[in-house]
């Protein structure tokens, strides 16, 4: 584990070609306070556990992380208000399932700190309309037919609020993710501007050096919308009977293959130990795989990984009150966190710090006369 502080190109093998923007991290950090969201949608699959929920668990052990389940950003699509009470229960589920450990992680539900949407708002005060107008993601979503919502317009401002809000320095994110977290470095450096004052930071991007998980199918990206996922939380059978259907070629066992052409390969790549794996990737070049053999081995494989969080898990689902006390206590320190930043905010622009909600009040509210109920309105 290395630490980084200034930004950097990806140099770990497999991390994402091409040049990265000089905001963005390609290397564990510690002793940072690190924040990101999920949006509460499906179950999480094994693209999902390596190129992000993996990440999360490695920054815990030595960074001040902060997690929180975005139900706010997942209404832009999610029109089932029970269905997102449900999910987001069961996202919260799956984190701690996966071992996300409440004491180093803050794990949060978005709108269990309301304060965020305040801030949204204070925000797009100086945001363009136009820069999110042209954000790729914004434009992606309608033309594959989402209503063109005031909401989906403004995610990347709640984004930015929710990363702002915390101070947080660096921001875990897929590379579809780039341009938001350049937005809200953007918007960090407008509102200092606008108010004469260093209140915010601007945050960095962490990518995962995981590559692109391939789908079942064989297709390049694992995904819900291909349709061709692997759940994490599975039974042996019902992995057994995913891996089956991963499709092969047809040559006879002696003939030698190009490893990298087998998603079967592929697959075990990203869960076998590297000695195991040399063996194997031999047997493909000298010929003699055994594709029944090597399926079998990555149902193993999944099972030996994902066992016994799925126990976990099922322990854990008999118990939702202490899934909700732990967001509950999560938005707790999440607000605490948040304080210092927002009282900052809400005096340099002029809103009553009031809204702030729970600091103590003086234990004899002084009401000014003029207000007095005992004079008596209008009298
Ligand atoms: P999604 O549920 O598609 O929004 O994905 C959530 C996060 O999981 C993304 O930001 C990616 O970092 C990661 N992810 C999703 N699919 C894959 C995949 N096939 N390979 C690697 N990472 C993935």
């Amino acid at each position: 584990m290395t630490t980084s502080s200034t930004p950097q190109k990806a140099t770990a093998a497999g991390a994402p070609s091409g040049d990265l923007p000089p905001y963005v991290l390609t290397e564990l950090t510690h002793g940072m306070r690190v924040l990101s969201g999920v949006q509460p949608s499906g179950r999480p699959h094994l693209g999902n556990y390596l190129g992000a929920i993996r990440l999360f668990l490695d920054l815990q052990a030595r960074n001040q992380s902060l997690i929180f389940v975005a139900d706010l950003h997942a209404m832009t699509t999610v029109r089932d208000g029970a269905a997102l009470r449900r999910d987001s229960l069961e996202l919260a589920l799956d984190y701690l399932a996966l071992g996300m450990d409440p004491a180093r992680t803050t794990l949060y539900r978005q709108s269990d700190l309301p304060v965020v949407t305040l801030l949204a708002w204070v925000l797009q005060c100086v945001t363009p309309a136009g820069d999110l107008l042209r954000c790729v993601s914004y434009k992606d979503k309608v033309d594959k037919g989402l209503a063109a919502s005031a909401g989906l317009l403004c995610y990347p401002v709640l984004q930015a609020a929710d990363i702002l809000l915390q101070n947080a320095e660096v921001v875990p994110v897929g590379a579809d993710q780039f341009q938001h977290i350049e937005l809200a470095r953007r918007t960090a450096s407008r509102f200092n501007e606008a108010y004469g004052e260093a209140v915010f930071r601007e945050p960095l991007a962490l990518v995962s050096a995981t590559p692109t998980v391939p789908g079942l199918d064989g297709q390049g990206k694992m995904s819900k919308s291909y349709g061709n996922t692997l759940p994490i939380f599975a039974e042996r059978a019902q992995f057994k009977a995913l891996v089956a259907g991963i499709p092969t070629d047809s040559l006879p066992i002696s003939a030698p293959r190009d490893p990298g052409a087998c998603n079967v390969f592929r697959m075990l790549s990203l869960l076998a130990q590297p000695e195991e794996l040399a063996e194997i990737e031999a047997t493909y070049r000298r010929g003699g795989v055994r594709h029944g053999l090597l399926k079998g081995r990555l149902v193993d494989l999944l099972v030996e990984r994902f066992g016994p969080a799925l126990e976990r898990r099922q322990m854990l689902a008999r118990r939702p009150d202490d899934v909700e006390d732990v967001l509950i206590a999560g938005a707790h320190r999440a607000s605490q966190l948040a304080r210092p930043t927002l009282e900052r905010v809400f005096d340099l622009v002029g809103l009553h710090e009031g809204h702030l909600g729970p600091r103590p009040l003086p234990a004899v509210p002084v009401v000014p006369s003029a207000f007095s109920v005992r004079q008596g309105w209008g009298s």
